[in-house]
């Protein structure tokens, strides 16, 4: 079975870097961590660029649910015995923090008429 996110796509694709360049922040990696990294940073007016040694959203996230949430089975325990209380806090609230914060982004984004998709174009992506 396919990707639901691959049907009726059309894949962008990037231009392979030539030669060196100078970043603040090197993004390794064009999955959905690597993209909303590239385009948090870019809204922030931080310098970076993304590498991606395939075709971006091709690894794990192309078969992603895309639900939202901080509950991951019983991967707390897990994090508190391994990294401690504090860590397994922070990440609870990160997760907390992203069904707050996409609807946000997605509201800026079709604010400028635009989506994510769409501005892929406009990101440093090598
Ligand atoms: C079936 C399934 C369902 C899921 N459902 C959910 C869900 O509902 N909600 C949720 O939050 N999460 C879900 N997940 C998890 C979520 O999809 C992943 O955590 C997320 O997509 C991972 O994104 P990523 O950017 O870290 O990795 P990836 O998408 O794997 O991206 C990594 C990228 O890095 C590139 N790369 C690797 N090495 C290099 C290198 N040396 N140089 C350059 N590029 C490199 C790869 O080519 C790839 O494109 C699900 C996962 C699966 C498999």
């Amino acid at each position: 079975m396919g990707s639901l996110w691959e049907e009726g796509i059309r894949i962008t694709r990037f231009p392979q870097l030539e030669g060196d360049t100078d970043t603040d922040v090197l993004i390794i990696g064009g999955g959905m961590a690597g993209v909303l990294t590239a385009f948090m940073l870019k809204s922030s007016g931080i310098d970076y660029v993304l590498c991606e040694a395939e075709v971006l959203g091709n690894g794990v996230t192309k078969n992603t649910t895309a639900k939202l949430t901080s509950q991951h089975g019983l991967l707390y325990d897990k994090l508190i015995n391994e990294f401690g209380k504090k860590k397994a806090w922070l990440y609870l609230k990160a997760n907390e923090d992203a069904p707050m914060s996409a609807p946000r982004m997605c509201a800026q984004l079709e604010q400028r008429g635009t989506h994510l998709g769409l501005s892929l174009p406009r990101l440093k992506i090598y």
